[in-house]
């Protein structure tokens, strides 16, 4: 059956839909999902476009594989993003994805604004807007729940919270409710609330076309022995929960310890060794293993680890009860987790250091360790009340409005929150972080994950796929600007077929099984050459996208604090990212890009782009 990609308009500003049917050599150029994507944005926006404003594209896509490889029952949700006014894109798994492959399209493009609250509904090809006044104002497990009532109860919904709707610049939007799958990243909550638009619910049956079923059928055999394999611990220890991170980060000094000022904290780690209790595994829909996401609680989902690291030990908080109902509450506001927990402790170093006082927080006593204010800090952060109006804003702008020398104090690249994967302790991650097109994500420029690697897992991504020797060592530059560059291009291509991140950057499914995936559905026969060209490609057109935002290649550093060492470890088990700005030249050369970080016309030339 042929493959044919579709994708949906929406004009909320007309209260209008149409479907379009891809042309053939824009899909194999893009793909689909982000790198589909920024050629929309490229192409439907100019410099003045601001993430809030009506012009914005706001897209749910997903990919040609999506719904029908394992572990791909994702989607993201991506545009010009509040985080960083410039190019962002965030994901989800849970059920959302694999239902929207079954309406038959490849994505959702949102333009406009409704006049008063709605939201969509998507079931195989038809769209209805419907009004959302009886969900506005409640956070997303209510709106779930009440959605799925007023659709079908098979459907699956994903809704922004009371922080969206607030416009949060680090808005998150949840998939299926208190099972909480949430596209975290940049700010996309606060996107759909600027667009009046509280959830996007969808039900798809159809079975998408696919050019070869009996090759896809073979290889997902492969792939889910291979899972299987890695869940029963036969390739390698394998820990799905957080107890084992938490144990690692510790053994590495990596913990991110007051406000990522020190590696590690023995107390909360003693502790959490202790106290942690495993939740019942629930998994994304199509995967066959339950990873450090994956856990509910009878009280619900479990903490992830990224709650627990930013707004625990980061924050010097070790109560862990406060921060699994933490957890709750920002999924229920819609809010991310790693930039609520990293600006909260910015604000209690700007509090300690004197730059703020309770005058400013309206009588909130920001002390390091404090639950009850961190609690409260969320509440206010999504109501968008008090001082959570000023965190809501994340730390970088928080930083510039509290003045002094509080930006030094910002643990952020470009607008966005560094997440507790430390490039003091994972040097490709240096690189990674300063050029990374959304700013401080770990999951656009996954070094670690190889760097990990070398930790004893017998599973992982395979280095010499990547035309490196096997084995890279955490500390030290070796070919540490080839790795980035080569990772991040690989890792545009995943989150173009949208399928888990994980899946390649954690248990290592190959690109090579990619590509086979991508070539069984489409048909087209692609070469591994042209697969990596089209990574390639994708990743600069959002550069592209970044600098008509003003983005120059002063904007690819680090924040003063992950250029110091931290006190509490040695000089054997960490290095200082002090040697960048060499690293970028190298980096910047690699890519085909001037001194300055501007793509030269010829590699522009060479990728096909303008
Ligand atoms: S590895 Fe985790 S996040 Fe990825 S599909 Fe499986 S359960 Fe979902």
């Amino acid at each position: 059956m042929k493959y044919i990609a579709r994708i949906a308009r929406v004009d909320l500003d007309r209260e209008t839909s149409e479907t379009v049917e891809l042309d053939g050599s824009l899909l194999r150029n893009y793909i689909g999902g982000v790198g589909l994507g920024a050629k929309i944005i490229w192409d439907e926006t100019s410099a003045d476009t601001l993430p809030f404003s009506p012009e914005n594209r706001l897209m749910f896509m997903i990919g040609p594989v999506t719904g029908q490889v394992p572990q791909s029952s994702r989607a993201t949700i991506c545009g010009l993003a509040p985080a960083n006014d410039a190019w962002g894109e965030t994901f989800m798994g849970g059920t959302w994805g694999a239902e929207f492959a079954g309406t038959g399209l490849a994505g959702l493009v949102i333009s406009g604004k409704a006049k008063k609250p709605v939201y969509l509904y998507v079931e195989n090809d038809k769209i209805a807007i419907r009004d959302a006044a009886p969900v506005w104002g409640k956070d997303t497990f209510a709106t779930n729940d009440l959605l799925l009532r007023a659709t079908d109860e098979q459907a699956s919904v994903a809704a922004i919270g009371q922080a969206g709707e607030n416009q949060v610049r680090y808005a998150a939007v949840v998939a299926d409710g208190h099972f909480g799958r949430v596209a975290a990243r940049c700010g996309f909550g606060g996107v759909m609330g600027a667009k009046n638009l509280k959830a996007v619910v969808v039900r798809g049956t159809r079975k998408p076309g696919v050019f070869d079923e009996a090759d896809l059928k073979a290889a997902n055999k492969e792939v889910t022995k291979f899972l299987f394999q890695i869940r029963a611990g036969e390739r390698g220890s394998f820990t799905p929960e957080s107890k084992g991170a938490i144990a690692m980060k510790y053994k590495l000094g990596c913990m991110g310890v007051k406000n990522q000022s020190q590696g590690r904290w023995e107390a909360f780690a003693r502790k959490f060794d202790e106290t942690f209790v495993q939740g019942k595994h629930y998994h994304c829909r199509l995967c066959p293993i339950s990873c450090l996401e994956s856990h509910m609680l009878e009280s619900g989902r479990q903490a992830v680890l990224h709650m627990i690291t930013s707004a625990g030990p980061n924050c010097l908080i070790d109560d862990l009860e406060a921060l699994q109902q933490g957890y709750e509450l920002c999924n229920r506001y819609g809010i991310d987790n790693i930039s609520f927990g990293i600006t909260l402790s910015f604000a209690m170093e700007c509090f300690e250091k004197g730059l703020i006082n309770e005058q400013d927080t309206g009588g909130i006593d920001l002390t390091w360790g404090n639950s009850a204010v961190m609690l409260e800090m969320i509440r206010q952060v999504g109501e968008g009340e008090g001082f959570g109006k000023l965190l809501g804003q994340g730390s970088l702008r928080a930083a510039k409005q509290i003045g002094k020398d509080a930006l030094q104090y910002a643990v952020q690249v470009k607008g966005l929150e560094v997440p507790l994967w430390d490039p003091r302790i994972f040097n490709s991650l240096a690189l990674g972080y300063a050029t990374g097109n959304k700013g401080g994500s770990h999951y656009e420029s996954p070094g670690h994950s190889v760097e990990r690697r070398n930790l004893a897992l017998g599973y992982g991504i395979d280095l010499t796929e990547l035309g490196f020797p096997a084995g890279m060592k955490r500390l030290g530059l070796e070919n540490k600007a080839g790795l980035i560059k080569k990772i991040q291009d690989v890792v545009c291509l995943v989150n173009s077929l949208v399928t888990c991140q994980y899946s390649y950057q954690v248990y290592g499914v190959s690109l090579a099984t990619h590509l086979r995936w991508l070539n069984a559905v489409t048909g087209w026969g692609m070469s591994r050459d042209e697969f990596l060209q089209t990574g390639e490609r994708i990743f600069n057109l959002k550069r592209l996208i970044n600098q008509r935002h003003g983005w120059t290649g002063k904007d690819d550093t680090l924040p003063p604090r992950l250029l110091q060492a931290m006190p509490d470890l040695s000089d054997a088990e960490q290095q200082v990212p002090d040697t960048l700005a060499e690293q970028l030249q190298e980096y910047y050369a690699l890519r085909g890009w001037n001194a300055e970080g501007i793509p030269t016309e010829e590699r522009l030339q060479h990728l096909l782009l303008p």
